[in-house]
């Protein structure tokens, strides 16, 4: 009975949460200053930012269309956030079916912008399938490319390319940026890889199964409360069958993301006598870190958990 009662308080914590979040956690963008040298693109959201900003640095301004603090899956942009669109010459989107339900208003809101080049991050990449109860017997993409080394490799390698053609002048500043970005992201594939193969165990749990392919480049296996695409509140089948794992595979750690129900990941770890301990999605921005920083803070942390 005790047990019916926690799953029920579970699932309404989660609605509870989930409903309130974009409100509680939507920080306005900085007003930053154009200036008028550099190449303006906008980006659909943080992560695509990150990437960008860590390859076009000086040379660029950047403005995303998603605010900082609202999750991307459910999102639906206004007017107002589709303005950076009328003066960028490039828009970057992640792709596998992340910014599906907008890509159309792209197109509609830069109908002023004919030069307007669209960037396809993801473009050449191989999509995780996705075939789990929430979805119905249908394959959907996994869209959680960025957080992974593999993911943001091509992902990056993919924006220098257009930010290349988009302003020749900085190419190479452009293509030392992105050996830079690359090589620190294989000294960080190398470094994990090892850790990862001598680990105790090989499973994590998360809130919101954003880590499948982070976990494919190295190996593990992810659990979650929720699924890869925030499709609805996770039923309570599912909740019980999570904290039963927890409890029988004496899982310590469940890691807890900003902005998908923190409170249900908490109360998750209460309930298994686990830790809960903050992960990045890249979602929104990582605090003060870089994209760098962040996925090695993950990488770190996962692997504390699993041993
Ligand atoms: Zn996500």
């Amino acid at each position: 009975m005790k047990k019916k009662i926690l799953i029920f308080a579970l699932s309404a914590l989660f609605l509870f949460v989930v409903s309130g979040c974009s409100l509680n956690h939507s920080k306005p963008e900085s007003a930053a200053t154009p200036d008028s040298n550099k190449l303006k693109v906008a980006v659909s959201f943080q992560a695509m930012k990150g990437l960008t900003e860590a390859i076009g640095k000086d040379h660029i301004t950047v403005e995303s269309v998603i605010p900082d603090g609202s999750e991307p899956h459910n999102f639906q942009p206004t007017v107002k956030n589709l303005m950076a669109l009328h003066n960028a010459k490039l828009f970057i989107y992640n792709g596998f079916g992340l910014e599906n339900a907008w890509l159309n208003k792209v197109t509609n809101a830069a109908s002023d912008n004919k030069d307007l080049v669209l960037v396809e991050a993801s473009k050449g990449g191989k999509p995780l399938l996705l075939n789990t109860p929430e979805y119905k017997g249908k394959n959907v993409d996994d869209p959680h490319f960025w957080v992974s080394i593999n993911g943001s490799e091509l992902e990056a390698k993919n924006i220098k390319d257009a930010l290349v053609k988009a302003d020749p002048k900085n190419k190479a500043d452009y293509e030392k940026n992105y050996q830079t970005f690359y090589n620190e992201l294989e000294s960080l594939k190398k470094e994990y890889s090892k850790k990862f193969a001598d680990s105790k165990r090989k499973d994590f749990v998360t809130g919101h199964a954003a880590f499948g392919y982070l976990a494919k480049d190295f190996g593990l296996e992810q659990k979650s409360i929720s699924d890869a695409l925030l499709s609805g509140e996770p039923s309570a089948k599912k909740l019980k069958e999570l904290t039963d794992y927890c409890k029988k595979n004496q899982v310590t750690t469940i890691f807890v993301e900003d902005m998908v129900s923190p409170k249900v990941s908490e109360t998750l770890a209460k309930e298994v006598n686990a830790k809960a301990v903050k992960i990045y999605t890249l979602e929104s921005s990582p605090d003060k870190l870089s994209y760098i920083d962040a996925l090695r803070y993950d990488l770190e942390q996962i692997y504390k958990s699993l041993n």
